[in-house]
């Protein structure tokens, strides 16, 4: 039996829509394991066609080809892959090296592929090179350096180094001159004492000369099959590899990703984009609510609330109903004394003086300053750690009060020089008429009058979002003024009354009840208290609380904006990975030839496309590296320019070292979730593109 059996095989191109043209028609040839095979005729006449269909680079149209009794075109991969790289091996007419690599690296190539450790590859090759008298120097120099005879001997050593059974050349001499062609003549001869050597060529004298066999071709036809001397089929024991080795394919990655540095600078750089705002908006994300709290405890009057009753009164045959606000009564406010144990519970003296009387500097009217309460300057009720200029008063006075940054350079602005220490003048005045119990005068009115000069003793710093120029003053010691203040014309027909006393006597639906009363945090540092005030308390109380108002809008504010950016980042890392993914396709589509000659020796479809994705992975792991230095970089700056224009402070917080109580469990996150994206772009739309044939690809960028 032969080793390669050929029986009525063609091959037909589609010309037209029912034509057919045929390059080979009706080949039957049967080729014994050794010897020396030499095919002649002329250019066209379907020589390169007959090899590439016996190497099964090409798949015949009609017949079949069979290889030790075997269909060849019934191989599964696995069997194929020892097929091309261990079995057959090709000197292509146009040399086919990898013109990136070296010369040494092309010849190790099909030994590597097919199992060899490196240092034995190099060892067979430079063993091999030498034997052909190849100059050193060649060695490890480009391919795309060397001359075309230099390229010819390359591309035969590199067919040689595996031991091939079958060796096929298409026109191996071509380009060689007389003393190389003669060189390699002798080497295939000696060849095709252990292993079948079928090979193309024009120079009908070096056939005469060395071939054991010599077929003539035309037309697509054997013209004459000469044989000259006798081949035998002997068994052949040589050894078949069956360990892959895939330790080839790094040094390719690594060449491929120097050839197409700028690129892939490019597909970094992209990637680095969508990173470093995934980080960021991430850790705005992450560090939002924290920030929040730790700006809204930026408010000296933070703990400071207002509590009403509401009243609904539903009227029968009315769909309308109306809700009174009033003052929880006596009884109701002991009781909130007894849950809200953490703050003082008071009453409130709004309807003696508004939280925006007049205020003067110098008679100068200054709008929209508020006069705000705080519970007193010598407790723990506020945060004097806010305090930034001046002094907060060491008694509760009056006299003094402190003003909030926002306050401050308002004040500056109109005064043009430091108003530390200097006098606002508080005016203003609330009249009520009381009745008296006398027939003849039965309302008596009366005035609280506040007019004082107070001196400005201290500057706090305050968020300013949301917030207004404030002037704090003690509730307490207004507390004290309305308790020692006497109401004179009443008097004169009641028991001495003071202003307290009125207010506390007060109906809770009037006026001066204020409708509410008031809640001061006794700590300023139990901020949990605050936040669950509204759980605490009975439905039926509503709490007006400005630092919890304001921080629920922000809260609300920056989630909204979190959400945009979210949908955002999202759109964009699509982007991101769809120019990753385009960008490698590319570059493998550019590779194609390259690919397709690592093919013929063996390599796996799977291979070429790990060649793509690793480095693709190398890219995703440059732009992770990258990404985490220039996010740590520039959180900084970027926080400082939100706080500038928020006043929210570190809102952008990366966990890069805990997250979720894991240690460096964020980094790993996003290296992992970037690795799984290269990954994705790139195996993907290699794996599912269209294959061509090899001999098509052979031929890209020919
Ligand atoms: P040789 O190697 O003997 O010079 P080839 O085997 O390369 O010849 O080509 C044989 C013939 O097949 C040529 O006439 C060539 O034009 C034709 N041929 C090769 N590939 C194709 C193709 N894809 N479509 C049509 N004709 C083709
Ligand atoms: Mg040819």
């Amino acid at each position: 039996m032969s080793l390669i059996e050929l029986t009525k095989v063609s091959r037909f191109y589609k010309v037209g829509k029912n034509e057919k043209k045929y390059v080979l028609r009706h080949i039957s040839l049967s080729f014994p394991s050794q010897g020396l095979v030499c095919i002649l005729g002329k250019s066209g006449s379907g020589k390169s066609t007959l090899l590439n269909l016996i190497g099964k680079i090409d798949k015949p149209s009609e017949g079949k080809i069979f290889y030790d009794g075997e269909n060849i075109a019934k191989y599964k991969e696995k069997r194929m892959i020892t097929f091309r790289s261990q079995i057959v091996s090709y000197i292509f007419q146009h040399y086919h090296l990898l013109e990136n690599q070296t010369a040494i690296y092309n010849v190790m190539l099909p030994a590597l592929i097919s199992g060899d450790g490196y240092k034995e590859a190099r060892k067979k090759a430079e063993d091999l090179l030498n034997s052909f008298s190849i100059n050193k120097e060649l060695f490890d120099k480009r391919c795309a350096d060397l001359s075309g005879g230099e390229k010819e001997r390359i591309a035969i050593l590199r067919a040689f180094i595996n031991k091939p059974k079958v060796i096929l050349a298409d026109e191996p001499t071509g380009a060689l001159d007389k003393e190389n062609a003669l060189l390699t003549m002798k080497a295939l001869k000696k060849i095709s004492e252990t292993s079948l050597v079928i090979m193309v060529t024009h120079n009908a004298t070096l056939a005469n000369q060395y071939a054991d066999r010599i077929i003539q071709m035309s037309d697509g036809k054997i013209i004459k099959d000469e044989r000259i001397n006798n081949m035998f089929d002997k068994v052949d024991n040589r050894l078949i590899k069956t360990k892959a080795n895939h330790n080839w394919l790094n040094r390719i990655v690594v060449s491929n990703f120097t050839k197409r540095f700028k690129r892939n600078i490019f597909s970094i750089s992209a990637l680095v984009v969508g990173l470093v705002s995934s980080m960021l908006i991430f850790g705005f994300s992450n560090g939002k609510t924290a920030s929040i709290v730790r700006s809204m405890e930026n408010q000296f009057d933070y703990g400071t609330a207002s509590i009403s009753k509401e009243n609904r009164l539903v009227s029968a045959d009315s769909p309308i109903a109306l809700i009174q606000t009033m003052r929880p009564s006596y009884e109701e406010i002991n009781e909130i004394k007894g849950t809200c144990s953490d703050f003082h519970v008071c009453y409130s003296y709004d309807a003696l003086l508004s939280p925006y009387p007049s205020v003067a500097i110098n008679d100068k009217e200054i709008d929209n300053f508020a006069y705000t309460p705080i519970y007193s300057f010598e407790d723990n009720s506020t945060n004097r750690n806010l305090l930034i200029k001046g002094k907060i008063p060491t008694f509760d006075t009056l006299n003094q009060v402190v003003i909030n940054k926002q306050a401050y350079q308002a004040l500056n602005k109109k005064l043009k020089y430091d108003c530390l220490n200097s006098y606002l003048r508080i005016k203003e005045q609330q009249s009520y008429s009381f009745p008296t119990g006398d027939e003849d005068n039965p309302y008596v009115a009366d005035y609280f009058v506040y007019d004082r000069l107070v001196q400005i003793v201290g500057v706090v710093r305050e968020n300013n979002f949301l917030n207004s120029p404030k002037i704090f003053y003690s509730y307490l010691a207004f507390d004290n003024l309305v308790n020692k203040t006497v109401l004179n014309n009443l008097s004169s027909y009641k028991d001495l009354t003071t202003w307290k006393d009125v207010v506390l006597d007060s109906n809770d639906n009037e006026q001066l009840s204020s409708y509410s009363c008031r809640l001061f945090l006794k700590d300023f540092e139990n901020l949990s208290s605050l936040r669950n005030i509204k759980d605490i308390l009975d439905e039926k109380y509503s709490v007006t609380c400005n630092g919890l108002t304001v921080e629920e809008t922000l809260v609300s504010l920056v989630n909204a904006a979190s959400i945009g950016m979210e949908v955002f980042l999202a759109i964009a890392l699509v982007g991101i990975v769809l120019i990753l993914g385009i960008i490698s396709f590319a570059s493998y589509n550019e590779d194609i030839k390259d690919s397709a000659i690592l093919l013929c020796y063996g390599a796996r479809r799977d291979d070429i496309a790990l060649i793509y994705t690793f480095e693709s992975l190398i890219i995703g792991l440059i732009s992770v590296v990258v990404s985490f230095v220039l996010g740590l970089i520039l959180t900084k700056p970027v926080n400082l320019l939100i706080e500038r224009f928020t006043s929210l402070i570190n809102i952008i917080d990366i966990p890069f070292m805990t997250f979720h109580n894991h240690r460096l469990l964020f980094p790993l996150l996003i290296i992992g979730a970037t690795m799984f994206v290269c990954f994705i772009a790139t195996y993907l739309p290699i794996g599912f593109s269209k294959k061509i044939s090899l001999k098509e690809e052979l031929k890209e960028n020919d």
